[in-house]
């Protein structure tokens, strides 16, 4: 049954994906669609923020937020 508040939820999963930021690296290779990082290789920076190995072996930024719980 497609009742009729089926559409609006469907829709607000959609906007919320495009809102995602998607990474694709200079190969065309998306390399993160705003959920998961399609790598086998992440390294995290020490600046913040990390970078993934395409498999055309370039280093792409990707918007990785990574915290060490403060002691
Ligand atoms: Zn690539």
């Amino acid at each position: 049954m497609n009742g009729p508040n089926l559409q609006p939820r469907i829709a607000t999963v959609v906007d919320l994906t495009c809102a995602r930021r998607r990474v694709v690296c200079v190969c065309n290779h998306v390399i993160f669609d705003g959920i998961v990082i399609r790598s086998r290789v992440v390294r995290l920076l020490p600046r913040g923020g990390a970078e993934a190995l395409c498999r055309c072996k370039a280093w792409v930024t990707v918007p990785v937020t990574y915290s060490e719980s403060a002691s």
